[in-house]
């Protein structure tokens, strides 16, 4: 039996049912799961039996503790094609076709190390479950990239929600993606059956958890829309896919598909609580009222939405309808970066211009980062610190220069303050897996040098099949 025991936690936000804010607190752990919640815990409750070996015991003075923060989209590859000056400054499709050049590329070592990179900044800000979306299966490429990423993963420690991309529409079917990325629907599906029967594991607490996901209205064809919903639900899997992202990706729809996006996917068997989109940025009032009542989740990716000048989501609006709401750093071509405390700051800000002043109150930002994202990826285990609930924790040290004077409000003062602050601790299934602010067990400057020899190889590549100047 391995315990774990949080002493002297100055506030705990527990996102729970009851009290929603404690303080002078400890929390402890038994295999991985929360197992008591109060003052000046025993290791051993009951018992005079001194503490022993097998528990560790972690000081949380002048911490805040949170839930681990859930990311509900993202494509951990694109950690090796960040800030790349030929798309810095592009809106979605340019950008997309710029970068399908360089995505090609993608090798075993690449998704291996991109994995390691994206995951341990989401560890590093408090992220302890992660949904990635990988979807380029470049026809030179090792058919199994996808394994590699999952393994990378469990190796890591990170809860996990991969999906299992897809992209079959190429350019002369229409689509957007270059023909030698796209691939079969047969060879879709069979992969998608191979990945369920080795990785999947639908029971709670799960640490790894497929979803299927065609990438977007414009890279996949109708069918294979329909055949993968069909096909998911065979498995009961959930779905995922990319939707009203663009004005541009809405014109797609109108002019090709001859209906709007959430119609399309709609008449294709999209909707529904096993099924998430990334962004929504582009749904009507009617459409926002359907899916609060089909309890389809959404996954709100704010400064990604910045970055390609997509728009900003009506999160607001949603969430008083009732729409289910998590977050997501998305790729890191897109935002650049998996900070996911930066993420919760960007969703807290960019509200209040948006919509109005009072529309994004820290609580709400907390709300969508915890508890929302576990109900978007229905994994109710996770997203709240309470008894009999998942050792998933992220503790922020408040005694810095950033918070100083900031202590009226504890909870809020990671999002009001700093800039995107890594954790003193992260704990994951009841494991320490960042421990004084460093990932336990990884070199980080060896891990910056690799990514940067895999990265200049992939682009250097790019630039010699293309022809262009990437930099
Ligand atoms: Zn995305």
């Amino acid at each position: 039996m391995h315990r774990l025991l949080i002493r002297n936690i100055h506030t705990l936000v527990t996102m729970g049912e009851d009290e929603r804010i404690v303080q002078g607190v400890d929390v402890l752990v038994e295999d991985g799961r929360i197992v008591a919640i109060g003052k000046n815990l025993a290791a051993y409750p009951g018992q005079s039996r001194p503490q022993a070996a097998d528990v560790r015991t972690l000081d949380a003075t002048n911490c805040v503790v949170y839930p681990g923060f859930v990311n509900c989209h993202h494509h951990l590859y694109q950690t090796l094609t960040r800030n790349i000056p030929k798309v810095q400054n592009a809106k979605l499709f340019d950008w997309l076709i710029g970068l399908y050049e360089v995505w090609r590329e993608l090798s075993e070592e690449a998704v291996e190390v991109s994995t390691r990179v994206g995951v341990g900044e989401l560890l590093l800000t408090g992220c302890t479950t992660t949904s990635d979306h990988f979807y380029v299966f470049p026809k030179r490429a090792s058919r199994e990239l996808l394994d590699v990423e999952i393994e990378t993963a469990r190796k890591l420690g990170i809860r996990f929600h991969p999906t299992r991309g897809s992209m079959s529409r190429g350019r002369s079917k229409g689509g957007l993606p270059p023909d030698d990325v796209v691939q079969d629907p047969e060879e879709i599906l069979a992969d998608c059956d191979r990945i369920i029967a080795k990785f999947h594991d639908p029971n709670p607490f799960s640490m790894c958890r497929i979803v299927l996901a065609p990438c977007s209205p414009f890279s996949v064809t109708t069918e294979l829309l329909a055949e993968t919903a069909k096909y998911a639900r065979s498995k009961k899997v959930q779905l995922h896919t990319h939707l009203c992202e663009t004005k541009d990706e809405e014109e797609y729809c109108l002019k090709n598909l001859g209906m709007r996006p959430l119609d399309y996917m709609e008449s294709t068997g999209w909707v529904g609580s096993d099924v998430w989109y990334a962004h929504g940025i582009y749904f009507n009032d009617a459409e926002i009222a359907r899916l609060a009542k089909t309890q389809t989740g959404i996954s709100h990716c704010p400064t990604s939405n910045l970055r390609l000048g997509s728009g900003i989501c009506p999160v607001p609006k949603m969430l008083d309808a009732g729409v289910k709401i998590g977050l997501g750093v998305d790729g890191s071509a897109s935002n650049d970066s998996s900070n996911f405390a930066r993420e919760m700051q960007s969703a807290l800000l960019v509200h209040r211009v948006g919509t109005a002043v009072d529309a994004m109150p820290p609580i709400r930002v907390l709300e969508m980062a915890t508890q929302g994202g576990a109900a978007v990826l229905g994994q109710p285990e996770i997203g709240s610190v309470e008894v009999g609930k998942a050792a998933d924790l992220a503790v922020f040290r408040l005694d810095k220069i950033d918070y100083a004077g900031a202590m009226a409000d504890p909870a809020a003062a990671i999002l009001m303050c700093g800039a995107g602050p890594r954790t003193e601790y992260t704990i994951v299934n009841g494991r320490v897996l960042v421990e004084r602010g460093k990932l336990v067990g990884v070199d980080e400057e060896a891990l910056w040098e690799r990514a940067n020899r895999v990265a200049e190889k992939m682009l250097s590549a790019a630039e010699k099949t293309t022809g262009m100047k990437y930099r």
